[in-house]
């Protein structure tokens, strides 16, 4: 079978990335394309991006998306069908794309205008006749799609919510309902209403035929209070069209025999040569010589990652022998700890707060063991990209993480299974005693070699997943 697939996304490598969701949406075309799904990618052009598209021919337009005038260019980036949505005044503005630095004001009508023209191509096509059979919106920012195609639209389209991180919900004061197109009649807890607001994301979770998101923990988790932000009830209610289907990971990217960004590539056979890349990464660090684990961590530096528990546990970490190196930004109160931290232990914790890509691979190469402390985690890509490079990923027993990392039990460790390891409850005290697990695993050489190859040897690319996908579609489409 197969058919045609509009993903509509705020954010897609290689053009615009803040997160894990940029990372599902630019793998999940040539992942679908072998199964018989063309999939075209609606994004909002942000400032450069049509530049980065190049070749484009307009497929669409209108001469009044909410407040200016609007067209959809269609082109074609590493062998994907790009559909920018080219609205200045909604889209050219400098800064991210929900904030300079704090989220525009206007947010709900700039998502808004983006999931509207979704629902007019799921109805009407585009110009060069392309009509899409699903229409699979990620996230709060092209949540409000399926309510628009339920409510405003003719369209024979079927729609697929995928929720990346419940956190994000898209809220919006009731008063702004008048200016976004929607009925107000459908104000009411069964479709847009979220506790007395708006919610995208809820009028995605209530309106879509089917609801899928990154992990079958987390979508458990879901449907519950403690991680459902009040849309655990409906989760519970859909709980029939409600799927958790794992991320992949891009494995031409993500590949230690092959990537360009590290100092000497390698492979499970010849990881010694791993070595190279953890001296670089010390000296790039400024870090001093290490006897025990190197840590990594590649991360918004947020409570939800647990960052403040990698504050509190860190000290003792250092004192048994450990190094770290972090990468990251955000949270300025842990962004602050953590460079007092380093400050305090000169030559054995690193500390680089930015966003650097090509660094990311360098960190995974060099480093013995990944650190993932996530209160709560709906896949998490950077254990896996651990996994791929025999960086021992050590993560908390919440979501994706727990579907990904096979705990270095003693009876895992002697079945050779295990793959990393686990912390349970997700707090400072377990999270500190992992890592004392680590540094005592470390020091064993031919047990840490066992974990970091059998990590090495999982499938972690899309196959599996995309083939849910694809069923899920074909399930909608029959
Ligand atoms: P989330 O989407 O919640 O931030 P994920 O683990 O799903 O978490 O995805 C985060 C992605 O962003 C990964 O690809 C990770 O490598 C990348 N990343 C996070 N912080 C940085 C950074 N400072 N520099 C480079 N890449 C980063």
């Amino acid at each position: 079978m197969g058919g045609r697939v509009l993903s509509v996304t705020s954010e897609c490598v290689p053009l615009i990335k803040t997160g894990g969701l940029a990372d599902v949406a630019g793998a999940l075309p040539a992942a679908l394309a072998p199964l018989g799904w063309d999939m075209r990618t609606l994004l909002p052009a942000y400032p450069g991006l049509i530049d980065k598209l190049g070749a484009a021919t307009e497929v669409w337009a209108d001469s009044d998306l909410f407040g200016g005038p609007a067209c959809v260019l269609l082109g074609q980036i590493g062998g994907a069908a790009i559909m920018l949505l080219d609205a200045p005044h909604l889209f050219a503005r400098a800064g991210g794309p929900y904030g300079n630095p704090h989220d525009f004001g206007d947010n709900p009508q700039r998502f808004a205008a983006f999931s509207w023209v979704a629902a007019q191509i799921s109805a009407g096509g585009t110009t060069d006749g392309w009509t899409p059979d699903i229409v699979h919106c990620h996230d709060w920012q092209a949540g409000f799609a399926p309510a628009y195609m339920d409510l405003c639209v003719e369209t024979q389209a079927k729609s697929v919510v995928t929720i990346h991180n419940i956190a994000f919900r898209g809220e919006a004061p009731a008063a702004a309902l008048g200016s976004l197109r929607l009925p107000i009649e459908a104000f009411h807890r069964d479709s847009l209403e979220y506790w007395g607001n708006l919610s995208s994301l809820k009028a995605g979770l209530a309106h879509a035929d089917a609801i899928t998101t990154v992990s079958p923990t987390y979508a458990d988790e879901l449907m519950r209070h403690e991680f459902g932000f009040g849309l655990e009830g409906l989760l519970q209610y859909r709980a029939a069209d409600f799927h958790g289907i794992l991320n992949g990971v891009d494995e031409t990217v993500w590949d230690p025999q092959t990537d360009p960004h590290i100092a000497k590539t390698y492979g499970k056979a010849s990881l010694a040569k791993k070595q190279h890349n953890r001296t670089a990464l010390m000296a790039e660090f400024g870090l001093a010589t290490c006897e025990g684990p190197l840590a990594v961590v590649v991360s918004r530096l947020t409570d939800q990652k647990g960052m403040d528990l990698l504050v509190a546990a860190i000290p003792d970490f250092i004192a048994a022998g450990g190094c770290l190196a972090v990468l990251g930004s955000g949270d300025p109160q842990i962004e602050n700890d953590l460079k007092s931290l380093a400050k305090a232990h000169p030559g054995r914790i690193g500390l680089l707060i930015g966003y650097d890509e090509a660094l990311s691979h360098r960190m995974f190469a060099g480093g013995d063991a990944v650190l993932v402390p996530s209160r709560f985690e709906p896949c998490g890509l950077t254990q896996l990209y651990g996994l791929r490079y025999g960086c021992v990923p050590v993560v908390a027993l919440t979501g994706g993480l727990a579907d990904t990392v096979i705990n270095a039990t003693p009876m895992a460790l002697q079945d050779k299974a295990a793959t990393g390891l686990q912390f349970h409850p997700i707090d400072a005290l377990a999270f500190g005693q992992v890592l004392m697990r680590l540094v005592a695993l470390y020091s064993d050489k031919k047990t840490w070699t066992g974990l970091q190859k059998k990590g090495m040897s999982q499938a972690l690319g899309w196959q599996t997943s995309a083939s849910a996908y694809a069923e899920l579609y074909e399930g909608l489409t029959v």
